[in-house]
């Protein structure tokens, strides 16, 4: 099984959120634990965030490209939201990737976070040009104090591990459960 993991903005052109906490940094933090997670269970991961783009378009098409070209099964994109709100929430479009948002936001509302649902979506590049399921998991809010304080008291590894414990759950691809 093929698994694109998209680490969301970390680019000039294409930052993250800022708030109480930096979103390049925990996309980051959460995306290489969960890469080492996947690959330890012997999934092919597929790694999309790229070395350099010419703007924001750019920088998300060259994601997809990537996952396309590599024929992956699975696209996740990895990101933290801001806005002013509070909890989890997972986009996808798709029926395989709706059934993999709601066991991902289900284990990340384990950790402590509000429960905002699987939300089905059209509204975003990755997603409506990515040729498999996709989904943008948006962990919690950047400028959301008491979502940063409890992410900062779990962690990036627990934040990586309620993410593979979802997939986990549909994708089956490890009997064990495998620790980053
Ligand atoms: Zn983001």
């Amino acid at each position: 099984m093929k698994i694109a993991i998209d680490i969301g903005h970390n680019l000039p052109c294409d930052g993250g959120a800022v708030g109480f906490l930096n979103e390049n940094w925990c996309n980051t933090a959460v995306g290489m634990h969960l890469i080492s997670m996947l690959e330890k269970s012997q999934v092919e991961v597929i790694k999309c965030k790229p070395g350099s783009a010419d703007d924001l378009r750019d920088s998300l098409k060259r994601r997809v490209t990537t996952a396309n070209t590599a024929k992956a099964d699975y696209y996740i994109s990895l990101h933290h939201n801001a806005g002013g709100g509070k909890g989890s929430e997972v986009f996808y479009f798709s029926n395989k990737g709706g059934a993999l948002a709601s066991a991902i936001v289900n284990e990340l509302a384990l950790l402590g976070f509000e429960n905002r649902g699987a939300k089905k979506s059209t509204h975003y590049y990755v997603i409506n040009w990515s040729e498999m399921p996709a989904i943008i998991v948006e962990a919690c809010f950047m400028d959301t104090k008491t979502d940063c304080e409890l992410w900062q008291r779990v962690g990036a590894k627990a934040v990586a591990e309620a993410i593979y414990k979802g997939l986990n759950q549909v994708l089956k691809f490890s009997s064990t459960p495998v620790s980053a």
